[in-house]
């Protein structure tokens, strides 16, 4: 694709764009003069859909109207409220049905998966993580180590970007396999770098982990609904990841939890227990002995938080209205243009440390500026350029295909320079 610099090639970007009209479904934070805000930053709280309010409030009358009832009489009958997520949210993270859950949180899920997957023995022990793994994630890791009776120092094997480099390289993650691959339990990797933008191969690290007898485990808080990661077809064992970020469900909402459909029948696996991941056959009969459901419903603890799944639903009724594709499609445009935008200031002050392959990236850009302080995204968000600042030098910008225009795009590349 061929761009210009110019607001009038973005308007006519936008108005090529098939899917332009969906930013009239979600509520735009607006300035003083009711002009939009410009929000790129969806990879950390996505915006609300307008129709959030309404699959809430249809919940509350029902509860208002039925009380216990609801549980089998609510529009949405309250008791299988799980499962009206489950075919939308496998189809955006490439996954078969039975493989997906949406449950909890994100880290309360690392840890369930832990308790089944990270099996450590004396010898076997370590867990391979990302240098730039985001603190939760390093911080589970650490305290399953130590829960096992492991140093947690000596435990974590850092994955690191070579010296003067910014991006991981899988070859060098291959390195530390056949170096030590003997002593590595697990692989626990973000699946695309909340820091750097980076989409990793997920099949290729399966791989290389299985080749040493490792489990594969993919934090994927920033790819769902950002990149197709093809879970299942990536041979990862389990995956996690929040509906908070692309997936549009409102603060801290409840997260999504994969296991790979090799590990679906196998009863006998280490894992915690609820009435929930019991059999749905007998569930009701309270009585022993515990049965466990196959699949990843298996991993469930309790009965479903209705309130909070409600907008869960009214975002993934949008994505199946769209599609992955559709969605990928513009991202790749959207956020090629920002970089074209980006490399047309011609400062070397400027650089952008997120991968230049469109496959390699999902919609964030993360723009390193020399000898800048966080006084720079200060005059940005006092201009409503709303980005997220990184210490020392980064910004990271998410231009999100669902709401985010061309001319968005343009106008903060505009303010950006006035700063610079
Ligand atoms: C956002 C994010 C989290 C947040 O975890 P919660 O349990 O939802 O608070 C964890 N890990 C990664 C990689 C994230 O991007």
């Amino acid at each position: 694709m061929k761009y210009q610099n110019s607001l009038a090639f973005a308007k006519q970007l936008d108005k090529e764009d098939k899917l332009s009209s969906l930013r009239n479904r979600f509520l735009i934070p607006k300035d003083k003069n009711g002009d939009d805000w410009l929000y790129f930053t969806g990879n950390s709280l996505g915006l609300q859909p307008k129709s959030t309010k309404d699959y809430i409030s249809q919940e509350l009358e029902d509860w208002a109207n039925l009380g216990v009832e609801g549980h089998f009489e609510a529009k949405h009958p309250w008791i299988n409220y799980h499962e009206y997520l489950t075919d939308k949210m496998a189809k955006i993270v490439g996954a078969k049905p039975p493989e997906v859950v949406i449950m909890n949180t994100l880290t309360t899920n690392l840890h369930l998966l832990m308790v089944s997957f990270y099996q450590p023995t004396k010898t076997k022990y370590k867990i391979v993580i990302e240098s730039d793994a985001f603190p939760s994630d390093r911080y589970a890791v650490e305290s399953q180590l130590k829960f096992h009776g492991f140093d947690a120092d000596e435990g974590v094997i850092l994955w690191k970007p070579r010296v003067g480099e910014e991006l991981l390289r899988i070859e060098d993650l291959e390195e530390i396999l056949t170096n030590q691959g003997d002593e590595i339990a697990m692989l626990l990797i973000g699946g695309l770098n909340y820091y750097t933008g980076q989409f990793l191969d997920l099949k290729r690290i399966a791989e290389i982990g299985h080749a040493k007898g490792c489990v594969v485990g993919i934090d994927l808080a920033h790819g769902a609904g950002n990149v197709q990661p093809n879970l299942h077809d990536s041979g990862v064992d389990f995956a996690a990841w929040c509906t908070y970020k692309y997936l549009n469900s409102g603060p801290g909402s409840i997260a999504g939890l994969f296991v790979h459909e090799k590990h679906a029948y196998k009863k006998d696996l280490p894992r915690f227990a609820g009435w929930w991941n019991h059999n749905k056959e007998t569930r009701f009969n309270m009585r022993q002995p515990f049965d466990v459901l196959p699949g990843a419903e298996g991993w469930q603890l309790s009965n479903p938080p209705v309130l909070a799944m409600a907008p869960i639903l009214a975002s993934l009724d949008l994505f199946e209205e769209v599609g992955m594709d559709a969605l990928r499609e513009k991202s790749e445009k959207l956020t090629g243009y920002f970089e074209f935008l980006i490399n047309e200031i011609g400062s070397d002050d400027i650089k952008i440390i997120t991968p230049k392959k469109p496959k390699e990236r999902g919609c964030q850009l993360s723009i390193q500026v020399k000898n800048a302080d966080k006084s720079l995204h200060k005059k940005l968000m006092e201009n409503h350029v709303i980005t997220d600042w990184r210490e020392p030098d980064v910004i990271r910008c998410a231009p999100v295909p669902m709401y985010n225009s061309f001319e968005d795009v343009y106008q903060m590349v505009e303010i950006l320079k006035k700063y610079l």
